[in-house]
């Protein structure tokens, strides 16, 4: 096995749904039906295998060679190969992970403990096995990218996104992890010990980079961020094309900050008519740049009537400054409007993030981890008492699942044989 391959091999393994054991094992004495069974399964999830640059074979496969993997207490493995190209698909069943000794049961209940806010120390306890093993383990799966794992499952690439940065701690260090999310999706997770707007604008890029590779006409046509400067610039570097839209919600709960010294009651009805300007603004079909001018105008001038004329001067030039982000979301129904949903979804990473020395460690592989996590918040199915309670965040938003269990997907869709 092996003896001529030089140059570093690709990651062919695909894993394949056997149902049960008994039924792959009586499977592996039957190479027609084995075959038979494999191809039927590809074709049921309407993926292509991943044949060499040069292949035209359109899917031949024949039976290679089997051998024992002594691992996996002398579990046969099938490698099949492509009578054209000579690629070689490894099948791994269900109920094997790939490289580890781990049951995929026992996988699941430390990843879903994980998911749900557990520190690897303690889901190892509870399932007895070491954090460095979970560790490795949510780092295998982050090797594949969300792109790659989206798309499998026929989601479109987001047209429409939310781009934001969660600030975390690497030991001592400030860290900050860009995020690009759509409706219930990660579509990025990166990792950067910078805030600054190129850091930014490479983390960033590496989204851009497998977007285009996917698709090479991809274009973003709005983007919302909540107005830091270097979120702003990497997204204007990007996608040169994108309306660059400010998050309301957030306008909404900085406009009382700028009414310090001024007494909570007043405060807050004045937020409340910023509430019901933005509002009949966004219910309008369209919306002239200078209507809106004219309507922050009109507000601050009755701020400085009603409430003085020091926090009304604050707010007419904050408002200077923001007006133009706020337009980019008013003037197009199909921007989001507010971050709502990436907030969600940096709260379920900190969650896991917090109190995790693997994370914590410099020499760590901080962007797999991240990855690992971000495809367990695309993929793990929310709580029965939540809203959309049994589904995945790929599904809510309309992909298409090989399987009815979300770790068998999980192992699915990060396949590597699949393109
Ligand atoms: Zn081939």
């Amino acid at each position: 096995m092996g003896q001529t391959t030089t140059q570093t091999r690709e990651n062919r393994t695909i894993t394949v749904d056997f149902h049960d054991e008994a039924t792959y094992f009586a499977l592996l004495c039957n190479p027609k039906a084995f075959v038979e069974f494999v191809l039927a399964f590809i074709l049921s999830l309407g993926f292509q295998l991943n044949h060499k640059a040069s292949c035209r074979g359109g899917g031949c496969l024949t039976r290679h060679s089997h051998y024992a993997r002594v691992r996996l207490g002398g579990l046969t493995i099938w490698r099949m190969q492509c009578t054209t190209c000579k690629a070689v698909f490894t099948i791994l069943p269900h109920f094997v992970l790939r490289y580890r000794r781990m049951r995929p049961e026992v996988a699941r209940q430390a990843l879903i403990a994980t998911q749900g806010g557990l520190s690897l120390e303690w889901c190892a306890v509870i399932c007895n096995i070491s954090p460095i093993a979970l560790y490795r383990l949510v780092c295998a799966f982050g090797q594949h990218r969300l792109v790659t794992v989206l798309t499998r499952c026929g989601l479109p690439l987001p047209t429409y996104i939310l781009a934001d940065e969660k600030h975390s701690r690497c030991l001592t260090a400030k860290v900050y992890l860009p995020t690009l999310v759509s409706g219930r999706v990660l579509w990025h997770l990166g990792y950067s010990d910078s805030k600054s707007a190129a850091a930014f604008t490479e983390s960033y890029g590496a989204f851009q980079r497998a977007a285009l590779q996917h698709e090479p006409s991809y274009k973003v046509r709005g983007a919302l961020t909540d107005g830091f400067d270097s979120t702003t610039k990497s997204m204007r570097t990007l996608f040169p094309g994108a309306r660059l839209g400010f998050c309301l919600r957030h306008a909404l709960n900085k406009l009382p900050d700028k009414l310090s010294g001024v007494s909570a009651s007043v405060r807050k009805g004045v937020r409340s008519k910023f509430h019901t300007l933005l509002y009949r603004c966004r219910q309008r079909k369209s919306l002239r740049v200078v209507a809106l001018g004219q309507r922050l105008r009109r507000f601050a001038d009755h701020i400085i009537a009603t409430v003085g004329a020091d926090p009304g001067e604050r707010v007419r030039s904050w408002f200077q400054d923001k007006k133009a982000g706020w337009y980019a979301v008013l003037a197009d129904p199909q921007m989001p409007a507010s971050s709502t949903l990436l907030d969600q979804a940096h709260n379920a990473i900190d969650r896991k993030l917090f109190s995790m020395k693997g994370f914590h460690h410099p020499g760590g592989s901080q962007a797999v981890f991240l990855t690992g996590l971000a495809h367990l918040y695309n993929l793990i199915p929310y709580q029965r008492r939540a809203k959309n309670a049994g589904q995945c965040g790929v599904a809510v938003e309309g992909g298409r699942l090989p399987a009815q269990d979300w770790m068998l997907n999980l192992q699915i869709l990060t396949s590597g044989g699949f393109r």
